[in-house]
């Protein structure tokens, strides 16, 4: 698919579409981002900021960026993050705003993925940026993925339980939703949204 062409308004430079992929824990908001990297490198997936440990396989830098309490707090103090949140109680996950500039900048279509308080604090800073919500097939389906990724324990998946059930219920608040059903046909309505021209609200 060829994106087209940036809009410009007559007193800035070319300014791509933001979009906000949010949506209830194990949805596959990360497998869908995933296969977008993977199929359309011409989009730039932000590289958020996290306090919690890595899981085995995740390279720093590239899933995240990790970083120590410490420094996630002289992030946020020098106004360094586009958004920030504390998500099922354990750790701060965060959006580098400058990242997100240079790549808006320079006429690439940007993808944040994000919890729902922070796609909520993008809404108010933001208001231009397109809010789309993932959404499982059903909310069996979000507790199979939820049971079959294996890497929480009991206490932690409850936890996580709990918050989608309230993250479910936000879906109204979003611009566009996505069932996904299949994790590269979710991928490429994305790239659609994405690649349409911004001042267009689908
Ligand atoms: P995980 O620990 O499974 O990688 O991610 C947990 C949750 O953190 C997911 O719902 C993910 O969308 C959210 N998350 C990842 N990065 C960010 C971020 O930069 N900001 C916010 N607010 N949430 C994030």
């Amino acid at each position: 698919m060829t994106p087209p062409a940036p809009s410009r308004t007559t007193d800035g430079p070319a300014r791509s579409r933001l979009v906000v992929l949010a949506g209830p824990t194990a949805v596959g908001k990360g497998t869908v981002a995933a296969a977008v990297r993977d199929q359309h490198p011409d989009v730039w997936i932000s590289v958020s900021a996290t306090t919690r440990k890595p899981r085995p396989g995740e390279v720093d830098g590239v899933h995240y960026h990790f970083v120590t309490e410490a420094e996630f707090d002289r992030l946020v103090d020098a106004g360094d993050m586009l958004e920030w949140a504390v998500v099922h109680k354990v750790a701060r996950y965060g959006t580098p705003r400058g990242p997100v500039d240079e790549a808006l900048s320079a006429g690439r279509p940007a993808l944040l993925e994000i919890d729902l308080q922070g796609a909520r604090q993008v809404r108010d800073s933001m208001p231009e940026a397109l809010q789309v919500f993932l959404k499982p097939p059903s909310w069996e389906e979000l507790v199979r993925r939820l049971v079959g990724r294996g890497t929480e324990t009991e206490e932690e998946r409850e936890r996580r339980l709990a918050t989608a059930r309230d993250e479910l219920a936000a879906e109204p608040e979003f611009d566009v939703t996505i069932v996904n059903h299949e994790v590269h046909e979710a991928a490429d309505e994305l790239v659609t949204l994405m690649t349409a021209d911004p001042q267009v609200r689908p």
